[in-house]
């Protein structure tokens, strides 16, 4: 049995609806066998924490892992900050099997004011098929080689076009989503898995099976509702599946949201205070790799990303990414908490968010995956 000790331990408190710290806890064979306890007379091994925060594992509700896996390292495009520095990392993405792929550019946040274009893709890999995808997956673009391959016909709708007609290799709407999927279909089944584990493996993620009890119904990427739609939701006790970064990505005024949406639009976006303060079932993903894989700063952005009476404490924060996400998987018998017999699946923090430290200043120093 292992007995984890002289740490604040957090467990969500039902009634209360907020976690309740306690001090230690008791493991055996993998699941939580006490909380709080007295360890004497019993054969443990005891582990000091030393103070930290030991919390329930953080489970991410939207996560396309072969995609993330698919745009890291030198296929993410997300440092990108001006035109110089798309060229020169348009020249760093490797081919493989005579593919050039890389995404998460955000041409709206870069220094000088240009706009990414097909051009580097055709000077440094005229010969591949070559695509790079926007930050939020709703344009591409793609070299004359890929624009053969694909044979899109000439009237779907998205293929942007220069003055004398021909596709400057700038893909929109219908013409973008075709795009994609058949640039994804063309991507080995072996590539594929191998971005899912250089994905899992570079997060330290662990992605288990769907629950055998299926899913709730639920509305992924809630994210433009009217306050009639927060109380219909809460109401139907549907749950909302939402990604607190991407009001910490496109709130801001004169982001993104402002410019597609207006700004009576944005700043109704992502009402989440709302939508709990109602009384719905909502839990927090990233949408990797659109936003990054990253519950803490899925926490941090819940927290801060919007105007202050629209934010998140950090209870309801901590919970879309634990009780809330097993509530939503069906999994709440096995998971989501630090409650008697279920798994001990736990993460430790050197900081404490529920005590005033922001979540993005906190770190993780260990899990525990079944006891482990
Ligand atoms: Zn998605």
């Amino acid at each position: 049995m292992l007995f984890l000790d002289n740490a604040r331990v957090y467990r969500f408190d039902r009634e209360r609806r907020r976690f309740v710290c306690g001090r230690n806890v008791l493991i055996d064979e993998g699941r939580i066998a006490g909380i709080d306890i007295d360890p004497s007379g019993l054969r443990v091994e005891r582990v000091d924490l030393d103070g930290a925060v030991l919390l329930p594992a953080f489970a991410d509700c939207h996560v396309h892992l072969a995609q993330t896996g698919a745009c890291t390292g030198p296929r993410s495009l997300a440092a990108v900050d001006s035109y110089a520095a798309f060229e020169h990392a348009i020249a760093r993405i490797p081919s493989e099997f005579g593919m050039v792929y890389a995404a998460g550019y955000d041409d709206a946040a870069w220094s000088d004011g240009r706009s990414a274009g097909a051009g580097p893709l055709d000077r440094l890999h005229p010969d591949d098929v070559a695509m790079i995808v926007r930050v939020d997956g709703h344009s591409s673009i793609v070299n004359r080689a890929t624009l053969r391959w694909l044979d899109l016909p000439a009237d779907v709708d998205g293929i942007e076009r220069a003055a004398d007609g021909a596709p400057t290799g700038r893909l929109f709407l219908d013409a973008n989503w075709r795009a994609q999927a058949l640039v994804a279909q063309r991507t080995p089944i072996d590539v594929q898995r191998a971005n899912a584990r250089r994905a899992a493996d570079a997060r330290a993620v662990r992605h288990d099976r769907p629950s055998a009890k299926g899913t709730h119904h639920f509305i992924e990427h809630f994210e433009m509702a009217l306050p009639a739609h927060v109380d219909a939701c809460a109401g139907m006790q549907l749950h909302l599946s939402m990604q607190p970064q991407f009001h910490a990505t496109w709130g801001a005024p004169g982001g993104m949201y402002d410019e597609r949406l207006g700004t009576q639009r944005r700043r109704a976006m992502n009402p989440m205070r709302a939508l709990v303060e109602a009384g719905a079932l909502v839990c927090g993903g990233s949408d990797a790799p659109v936003c990054a894989l990253d519950p803490l700063a899925g926490m941090h952005a819940a927290c801060t990303a919007q105007e202050p009476e629209s934010c998140l404490d950090p209870h309801a924060a901590l919970a879309l990414y634990t009780i809330n996400a097993a509530g939503f998987a069906r999994e709440s018998h096995e998971r989501g908490n630090i409650e008697r017999g279920l798994r001990a699946d736990l993460v430790v923090l050197d900081r404490d968010p529920l005590s005033g430290v922001p979540f993005g200043d906190c770190s993780v120093m260990r899990t525990f995956v079944g006891g482990v």
